[in-house]
């Protein structure tokens, strides 16, 4: 598992975007998640008495050398890996967040809120550009996407991230989650996917 910093994009799919009554950003929107939030397929995600916690399937990229202010162009040579990842967020501490015009960190940054597949090499997907993104919870659908959809490709973010953030081997970027958030009750079984990348499977608990 990559122990590197987790810069998260935040709406980087317009109807996502609409569902949180936001436009999507004229720039992409940057956060960090701590790498302590890391788990694996078949932990379980923990949350006390947070309020609404929601899952957001993602494409994560994983950086496998230096970047540092690099071009669109050269951006996807940065990329040793690829994996799926579930942005878990405390929505109700976001949003009160935001509201005050607080950093919304804690929300996004608690212990196992940040489940991640295993990685496979980058070389072995055909087009990160045309991926598809499932989300179930308990086997139904919530969320299903397309990295097409993205406000911001790949190599956008990269590029632009990299000439404020020099990006090291082992950091993850979470790419954005398409529509179809929702709220997760105690037991449920969230199983992300992205067809070609991989799957990470999860029991969310309340402590
Ligand atoms: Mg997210």
């Amino acid at each position: 598992m990559p122990t590197g910093k987790i810069v998260c994009i935040g709406q980087n799919y317009r109807a996502h975007a609409r569902e949180l009554n936001s436009q999507a950003p004229e720039e992409p929107m940057i956060f960090l998640k701590p790498s302590s939030a890391l788990i694996g397929d078949g932990e379980d995600i923990m949350a006390g008495d947070v309020g609404r916690v929601d899952h957001e399937v993602e494409l994560a990229l994983i950086i496998g050398s230096t970047a540092r202010n690099v071009t669109d162009e050269e951006a996807l040579s940065k990329v040793s890996h690829v994996a799926v990842f579930n942005d878990v967020t405390a929505r109700d501490m976001q949003n009160k967040a935001r509201k005050a015009g607080d950093p919304w960190t804690l929300s996004k940054s608690m212990d196992t809120f940040a489940p991640m597949s295993q990685p496979v090499p980058y070389s072995s997907v055909e087009d990160v550009h045309r991926l598809e993104l499932v989300l179930t919870v308990n086997g139904q659908v919530r969320q299903k996407g397309n990295t097409a959809d993205m406000v911001f490709p790949p190599e956008s973010l990269i590029s632009y991230i990299s000439r404020f953030m020099t990006l090291e081997a082992g950091d993850i970027i979470a790419t954005g989650t398409p529509e179809g958030v929702s709220a997760l009750h105690d037991g449920d079984l969230v199983v992300a996917s992205i067809p070609g990348v991989g799957t990470v499977s999860n029991r969310f608990r309340r402590k």
